[in-house]
C-alpha cells in the first residue's frame, strides 16, 4: 500500500557513467538526495583564481519530495530498472545522501526486492555515521572526506568517529580532491597515520570546476599519486560534459 511517508526528497535522477573513483566508467543510474550538512565554500575550483565553491549546489540544494512508487514507475518507464537488472550500478549521491538514511533503507529496500544483483554505491561526505540497516544494502561507499581547503570548520568536516567507522568498513573507498602537496601532506596526517588506512583504498582527483582547470591540475597530482602510492582519477563528467549536471 502507498504511503504519504515513502518518500525521498530527490534533486535530480539521471542514467549516465560513474565519472570517479573506484568504479569509474561503469553505466549508472544516479539518484541524487537534496541537502548537505556542509558548504565546501572555501574551494577555489580554479587555477585561474576564480571562487566557484561546491560544484554542484545549484542542484542539490533545489528538489521535490518524490514517492518511493513514482521513482520506481518513473525508471521502470525509463528502461533504467532494466539497466540496473544488466549491472548498472545505483549510485546515490548528494549533497549528503545520509541525511535521509532512514528513508534511503526502506527505499533500498523496495528497489533490493525488484533487482536481485542491485549494486549500491553511496556517495558521503564521511560526517554521517550510517546505520546498520543501511549499510546492509551498501554495495560500495564513496567517502570524500573534506581536507582544510574546503572552508567549513573542522569540527563540522572531520569527524573521526565516523570515519573510523567507514575505515572498518571493507566495502569503504576514499576519494580527496587535491591541488597541491600540502593537501596530500594532510591526507596522510589527518587520515592515513591517523587510523590506519589503507593506501591503495585511497583515489585523489585533481581540484577544477571545468575541464580545462582539471586537466591544468591533472599532471601534478598524477606524479603526487606515483610519490605517495594513491590511485588516480579524472573526474569524467568534466572531460565529456564539462560544466553541465544531470548528464
Ligand atoms: S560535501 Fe559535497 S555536496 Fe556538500 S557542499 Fe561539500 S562538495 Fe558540495
Amino acid at each position: 500500500m502507498k504511503s504519504n511517508n515513502d518518500y525521498l526528497r530527490v534533486s535530480e535522477t539521471f542514467y549516465s557513467i560513474q565519472g570517479e573513483g573506484k568504479s569509474l566508467g561503469v553505466p549508472a543510474v544516479f539518484l541524487r538526495l537534496m541537502g548537505c550538512n556542509l558548504t565546501c565554500s572555501g574551494f577555489s575550483y580554479s587555477l585561474n583564481g576564480v571562487h566557484l565553491g561546491c560544484d554542484t549546489k545549484a542542484v542539490w540544494s533545489q528538489g521535490e519530495k518524490m514517492l518511493f512508487s513514482d521513482i520506481l514507475d518513473d525508471w521502470m518507464q525509463k528502461g533504467w530498472m532494466d539497466a540496473l537488472n544488466r549491472g548498472a550500478h545505483l549510485v546515490v549521491t548528494g549533497g549528503e545522501p545520509l541525511l535521509q538514511q532512514d528513508k534511503l533503507s526502506c527505499f533500498l529496500k523496495l528497489i533490493s526486492d525488484r533487482c536481485s544483483e542491485l549494486f549500491v554505491e553511496v556517495e558521503t561526505n564521511g560526517t554521517v555515521c550510517p546505520k546498520p540497516e543501511l549499510m546492509s544494502y551498501i554495495s560500495q561507499f564513496n567517502v570524500s572526506p573534506k581536507l582544510a581547503n574546503n572552508g567549513d570548520s573542522k569540527d563540522k568536516r572531520w569527524k573521526p568517529d565516523v570515519l573510523q567507522t567507514f575505515v572498518d568498513t571493507s566495502t569503504a573507498f576514499f576519494k580527496f580532491v587535491v591541488q597541491s602537496r600540502t593537501d596530500v601532506l594532510e591526507i596522510e596526517s589527518q587520515f592515513l597515520s591517523l587510523f590506519d588506512l589503507d593506501r591503495r583504498r585511497i583515489w585523489l582527483m585533481p581540484e577544477g570546476g571545468t575541464n580545462r582547470d582539471m586537466s591544468e591540475n591533472s599532471d601534478c597530482v598524477v606524479e603526487l599519486c606515483k610519490e605517495f602510492g594513491f590511485n588516480f582519477s579524472p573526474r569524467l563528467q568534466l572531460i565529456i560534459w564539462d560544466q553541465a549536471t544531470g548528464v
